[in-house]
């Protein structure tokens, strides 16, 4: 009986920190998404319309600047992509789960990489 006692406190210790180590990561992964939103806000992504007008001065340093400045709105818009599609899973209920395999995706890895969307396996061959 005590056996059988220990042995239920331990499932749901683990239970309870499984489910604090993904609420952790669900809370990182919010934070991520609201500090990429605000650096494409503070790059002028709302406002890149007008920089984009043609219209607008077009010399050789302005168009290096832009170049620049594109290259890393396309590196924080992958990255919001890649964070918000995490969150998606999340409220499938799917977090965690490989997309090509469906197995689990081990926690380590999660924790290392928390927009895993494959296992090691599958990441591994797709590359
Ligand atoms: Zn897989």
């Amino acid at each position: 009986m005590k056996g059988a006692l220990r042995a239920l406190s331990l499932w749901v210790y683990t239970a309870v920190m499984e489910a604090n180590a993904t609420i952790a990561l669900r809370e990182e992964l919010e934070s991520q998404r609201a500090s990429l939103r605000n650096e494409l806000e503070e790059l002028g992504y709302g406002a890149e319309v007008r920089a984009y007008d043609p219209n607008f001065a077009d010399s050789s340093q302005v168009t290096a600047e832009r170049g620049e400045a594109e290259a890393l709105v396309t590196t924080l818009a992958t990255n919001l992509r890649d964070v918000e599609h995490a969150l998606a899973k999340f409220d499938a209920g799917t977090y965690g789960q490989c997309e090509a395999c469906h197995e689990e995706i081990a926690p380590a890895r999660l924790e290392a990489v928390p927009t895993a969307r494959y296992c090691i396996n599958c990441a591994a061959k797709k590359r």
